[in-house]
């Protein structure tokens, strides 16, 4: 199986491409810096391949697609992981919009045209799994205050896009799910969350779901939570 984690560097996608290359998965580690995909990949060790790929660049998704299908002509699971912009020092009565809309091309644009340019080679992959990583910060229904603007728009955002890919890919058998990983100790999560082992389970259970499994969902630990 191939599978292909975005900002695979470090914190939960550097986790989540070691959990999935012990359970022998091949997998495309993927880094915006070619020096940090190229060191990560070394250290991740056997089964593991760098990938230079912003996900903010059109050219670099073409590119980085390109790449994928010269070498291995498919890929059975995407990872969303890549992220900005945990926001805490602003509300959204005054929030910086230049900050929300750099959050939104990271967080939301950047995986659906990494989606769209992949389609075709996991359209001739098996298993396919799409895994887009969200956070308990996009739940509309948890969303009480105004703050961390930025980033729980871009979530709340990359979940409506969890739901309708998985719509319109239900009849290829790709499952489409996000995942919270809850808070967990990277340096977007800071000191005091949880190990990045924990968080990253729930990230690698979504990926590798048995067929028939759910799709269009959004689960924290393996269990549903509320949108
Ligand atoms: P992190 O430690 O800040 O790592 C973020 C990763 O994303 C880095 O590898 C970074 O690369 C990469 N990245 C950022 N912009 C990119 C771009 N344009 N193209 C490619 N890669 C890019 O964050 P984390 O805590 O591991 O978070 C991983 C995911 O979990 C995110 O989706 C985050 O929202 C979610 N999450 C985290 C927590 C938590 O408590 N940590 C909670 C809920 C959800 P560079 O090294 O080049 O900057």
């Amino acid at each position: 199986m191939i599978a292909l984690v975005t900002g695979a560097n470090r914190g939960l996608g550097r986790e989540t491409a070691r959990q999935l290359l012990a359970g022998g998965h091949t997998v495309l580690v993927a880094a915006r810096q070619e020096d940090a995909a190229r060191d990560t990949a070394a250290q991740l060790g056997e089964g593991a391949y760098p990938l230079r790929l912003d996900v903010t660049g059109t050219a670099d998704i073409a590119a980085a697609a390109e790449q994928v299908r010269e070498r291995f002509g498919h890929l059975d699971v995407l990872v969303n992981n890549a992220a900005i912009h945990y926001d805490t020092w602003q509300h959204a009565v005054g929030a910086d919009l230049a900050v929300v809309r750099e959050a939104a091309e990271t967080n939301v644009f950047g995986p659906w045209q990494l989606v769209q340019a992949l389609l075709p080679l996991l359209r001739a992959g098996s298993h396919q799994r799409i895994v887009n990583v969200s956070s308990g910060a996009g739940s509309l229904t948890e969303m009480t205050t105004g703050s961390t603007p930025a980033y729980s728009l871009t979530k709340a955002a990359l979940n409506a896009l969890t739901r309708m890919l998985a719509a319109d890919l239900r009849d290829d058998g790709i499952l489409v799910n996000a995942v919270c990983p809850g808070w967990v100790a990277t340096d977007m999560g800071g000191p005091g969350g949880r190990p990045v082992s924990e968080g990253a389970a729930g990230i690698v259970w979504a990926a590798t779901l048995p067929d028939g499994g759910p799709t269009g969902g959004f689960f924290r630990d393996r269990l549903p939570i509320a949108w």
